[in-house]
């Protein structure tokens, strides 16, 4: 049976993390991270499109937690202990520069996830924390001495501190809920929704500035929104997306949403503005230019849906007609069937309860000497940045909890 102080399960983004914020405050610690897999940091490769979205430049840890569906409470006193500041500090300390792109979300200089892997690999290796691939973990015991046992397929190992960062890992769960947590049933966040509407069909690529809210729910978001292919997809959708990860699963992704094309910009408010262009426009034809701040193909599109046709001027529209249009703009209903896998980054709602975990410590409050980072507890973000914070935080505060312990 191979001895350690620490056992991490996990070479993920908070296994690594932990491990190495662990053996710079210890150095005498004898750590290993157990993978499954024959690689490490797998996702963190593929993240961001291959480029790492780090962090976000939000600053403010009142304002961070905002941008968490599940964890919203529990995160703020973490934040104020590690957040995205102090990311950008622990990655500058070890020569990775980060930058901040218009919309907040940070990469390294780069533009390359292996930088963000390097820096992992060669602090692991300067503080000899042991990286055992191939590793799956199939049970853990706890001993009578209160050392945790834990046996993977081939080998047998002990430790006095359990730390698991298995991500949204079934397997882990269920020994977990063995071992008397509860496991906040898991469902997908962050995926994109299936719609096949003429409105859109010939307009992939075309966005906008939009509010959209779910019908028969409280759920709304406003933000960009893009067409796509098959679809929607961009921020205003990916945020309904998380934050309605579990409404939305219970209708079997099969519901309906408004999209208001101009934002803001109430149905009443839209009507009285098509009638003034009525009057300043009277002689052009209404479906050839956008008079609002959207593309002219989604226009022209809202407009022949409107039953205006092509040729149609201002001066011939009918009130039915105006109402139409007002109403394509600001209030259009949209049939989603299904969704689809938002590339980028995608993450799973549900885990261990929160409940059942000290955030101060990210301690088990049902186990001494177990504790949990990154995604395997119920805490989930919208994209951005956010979801690798919750895994930056969570290990930085279990390798502060047992360094002073
Ligand atoms: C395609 C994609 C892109 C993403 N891009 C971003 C992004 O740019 N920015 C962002 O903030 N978030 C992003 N995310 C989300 C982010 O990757 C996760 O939130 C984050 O990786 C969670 O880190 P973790 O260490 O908790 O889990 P993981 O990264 O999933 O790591 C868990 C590790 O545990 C191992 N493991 C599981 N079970 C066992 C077992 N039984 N025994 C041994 N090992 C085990 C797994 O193999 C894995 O290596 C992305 C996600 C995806 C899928």
């Amino acid at each position: 049976m191979k001895n350690y102080d620490i056992i991490i399960v996990g070479g993920g983004a908070a296994g690594f993390f932990t491990a190495i914020n662990l053996a710079e405050k210890n150095p005498k610690l004898k750590i290993a991270i157990l993978e499954r897999g024959k690689e490490v940091l797998t996702k963190v490769r593929v993240s961001g499109g291959g480029r790492c979205n780090v962090t976000h430049a939000c600053f403010d840890p009142n304002e961070l937690v905002k941008y968490y569906p599940r964890g919203e409470k529990e995160l703020r006193g973490p934040f104020h202990q590690f957040a995205s500041g102090d990311t950008i500090e622990w990655f500058e300390k070890r020569g990775v520069a980060l930058k901040i792109e218009d919309d907040g979300r940070m990469f390294p200089v780069s533009n390359s996830s292996q930088t963000i892997i390097d820096c992992f690999i060669a602090s692991a290796r300067k503080f000899k924390i042991e990286v055992l691939i191939g590793q799956s973990v199939q049970s853990i015991f706890k001993s009578d001495d209160s050392y945790w046992k834990i046996e993977t397929q081939n080998e047998s190992y002990k430790a006095g501190k359990l730390i698991l960062a298995t991500g949204s890992n079934p397997k882990i769960w269920d020994l977990i809920k063995d071992f008397g947590h509860t496991i906040v049933d898991p469902v997908p966040s962050l995926f994109t929704f299936n719609i096949k509407d003429a409105r859109i069909t010939a307009l992939p690529g075309v966005s906008a500035l939009v509010s959209v809210k779910v019908k028969d729910s409280k759920l709304t978001s406003s933000g960009p929104l893009l067409i796509t292919h098959w679809g929607m997809s961009g921020p205003a959708i990916l945020k309904l997306s998380a934050w309605g990860a579990r409404i939305l699963f219970g209708k079997n992704y099969q519901f309906t949403i408004f999209v208001n094309w101009l934002n803001d910009i109430e149905t009443a408010n839209a009507e009285m503005m098509l009638k003034e262009l009525k009057q300043e426009h009277a002689k052009k034809a209404v479906a050839k230019k956008s008079p609002f701040e959207i593309p002219n193909r989604l226009w022209e599109s809202l407009v022949l849906a409107s039953n205006i046709s092509e040729e149609t001027k201002w001066a011939d529209l009918s009130k039915l007609q105006l109402q139409d249009l007002s109403n394509q703009l600001t209030n259009a209903a949209f049939q989603v069937n299904g969704k689809s896998t938002f590339k980028e980054e995608f993450v799973t709602a549900g885990g261990i309860d929160l409940k059942e975990i000290n955030f101060k410590t990210m301690q088990s409050k049902r186990h001494e000497n177990l504790y949990f980072a990154g995604e395997i507890v119920n805490i989930d973000a919208i994209t951005g940045g956010y979801n690798f914070q919750n895994a930056w935080t969570s290990g930085f505060i279990v390798a502060e909890a047992i360094a002073n312990s």
